[in-house]
Formats: C-alpha cells, sequence, structure tokens
C-alpha cells in the first residue's frame, strides 16, 4: 500500500501598511504585508506563521528590514 503525503501551504494576507524608511534602490515607499500562513498535512493543520514581508512600491523589489528604520534588499 503506497501513502501519499500531501502538504499544503495556505498563505492569507491579513493586511498592508506603509512602513517606515525608503528603498536602498530607488528611494521608494515600502509596504509591509502581513502574512498568515497555514500548512497542512493529510488535512490536519499543523502550524500557523505569521510573517510580515516588505516589499518596494515602486520597483517591486523585496526587502528585508535590517533594523526598525533602515530596510535593505535580500
Ligand atoms: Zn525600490
Amino acid at each position: 500500500m503506497r501513502l501519499m503525503f500531501v502538504c499544503i501551504e495556505e498563505a492569507k494576507e491579513l493586511g498592508r501598511q506603509v512602513a517606515t524608511g525608503a528603498c536602498p534602490h530607488c528611494e521608494g515607499k515600502v509596504i509591509a504585508i502581513d502574512i498568515e500562513s497555514k500548512w497542512k498535512f493529510c488535512c490536519l493543520p499543523i502550524s500557523y506563521v505569521d510573517k510580515r514581508k516588505y516589499f518596494c512600491t515602486l520597483c517591486s523589489r523585496r526587502l528585508v528590514l535590517y533594523d526598525h528604520y533602515q530596510p535593505w534588499c535580500d
């Protein structure tokens, strides 16, 4: 008998807001997006992860918040 394991990640956007700081590449505005991730294993939810991701609104680069006021690129 062969068992099949399926892991599914469901990501849900919880909200977005303008973050402090500017993009180091184009000085554009930085937006913070809160994402809730659910990992499912055979229909059983196994973890919930809340992430905050940062993106530049001008050049769309993914940014990492290095400290509270200075976002930097990956
Ligand atoms: Zn930018």
